[in-house]
């Protein structure tokens, strides 16, 4: 028993001070699709995963399947470094860069653009911190490098008939970890200021409460939703042409349903048993995150197998060059 005084009852106290510290400090919203929304993302893609990739993926189903959740294994702050660092790569404000289209292909490059913007801005300059704006697809092609890398590695050691038994797990490792970003970005509350309750000009009336994010991805998502209500959505996958651009438009098009989800909350979608309209909204959003994962591995796949060329021009000025292309209606590939 916990009596008051004892030390058990004073470590109960610690606990429940150790919580409410988290979410004090929590400036985001703790989990995207909670566990059991990204759990099911990368179980659902890796059992799609098509028989033209490797056989030890499609083996690797359990690991892929607990690995969806893992980055949201890195916020407590018990590891306040990583906790600090890898927050932001799980949103990005939308609104906050439309002024910059296309979006720089590196970390550092858009870093500068967001500093160069906060020095010319006066009215909330911090706004435009890169923390504050999210990096979600700068982690996300990071980490689709990563994978892409390891492949490579994996289809030269299977040339050289060595053993691929280490670059597997690297794999996998890469494969599901991706997948928590994919599905994070399938959550229309993970690309806007809108992240959790309405912002601005609100004629609907929308809420405002700060309770909508958790209570759409986690709860609702855990009570109604089974990742067999979304397989049968979810296509053979696709090679994508600009995986990077691609990306990005798989964003804005999850942005484009941010009033959706307050819309499906006004009319208590998310609450108990919910909506029909939530449940195919939900099961929707799933299956596009689970999509376009299952795309991304198929291309990072694909372009493994490419060779690199000896003077490759950074992606950089292939990207500048395309916009150059779209502003001057130039034929350029
Ligand atoms: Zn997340």
């Amino acid at each position: 028993m916990a009596t008051p005084g004892s030390s058990e009852y004073r470590f109960r106290g610690l606990i429940v001070l150790t919580l409410i510290a988290f979410l004090l400090f929590e400036s985001r919203p703790a989990a995207a699709w909670g566990n059991e929304g990204h759990t099911y993302i990368n179980q659902v893609a890796a059992e799609k995963i098509p028989a033209s990739m490797p056989l030890f993926m499609r083996r690797a189903v359990v690991e892929i399947a607990y690995l969806g959740p893992e980055p949201d294994r890195w916020r407590s702050p018990t590891e306040f470094a990583l906790k600090n660092s890898q927050e932001p790569d799980h949103f990005i404000d939308l609104e906050r860069v439309s002024w910059l289209d296309p979006l720089p292909p590196g970390r550092y490059e858009f870093y500068r653009k967001l500093y160069e913007k906060r020095a010319s801005t006066t009215d909330h300059p911090d706004d435009y911190l890169p923390e504050r704006v999210g990096l979600q697809p700068y982690i996300t092609m990071e980490v689709y490098g990563r994978l892409k890398a390891a492949f490579r590695e994996y289809r030269q050691l299977r040339a050289a008939h060595k053993p691929t038994g280490a670059v597997e797990q690297a794999i996998i490792l890469y494969a599901g970890w991706l997948g928590h970003y994919a599905g994070d970005a399938s959550q229309p509350l993970h690309t806007t200021i809108k992240y959790n309750g309405w912002v601005g000009p609100n004629p609907n009336g929308y809420t405002t409460e700060h309770k909508i994010h958790w209570e759409f991805e986690g709860p609702y998502v855990a009570a109604n939703i089974h990742a067999t209500d979304f397989a049968p959505l979810v296509k053979a996958p696709e090679r994508l042409n600009d995986p990077f651009a691609d990306y990005i438009a798989y964003l804005k098009d999850s942005s484009a349903q941010v009033e959706r989800v307050y819309q499906l909350e006004k009319a208590g979608g998310f609450v108990g048993k919910g909506t029909p309209e939530a449940f195919d909204f939900t099961t929707h959003r799933l299956a596009a995150g689970c999509q376009t994962l299952l795309n991304l591995w198929y291309t990072a796949w694909l372009e493994s197998a490419d060779p690199i060329p000896e003077h490759a021009a950074p992606p950089s000025a292939k990207a500048q060059a395309k916009a150059q292309a779209k502003i001057g209606d130039l034929a350029i590939d």
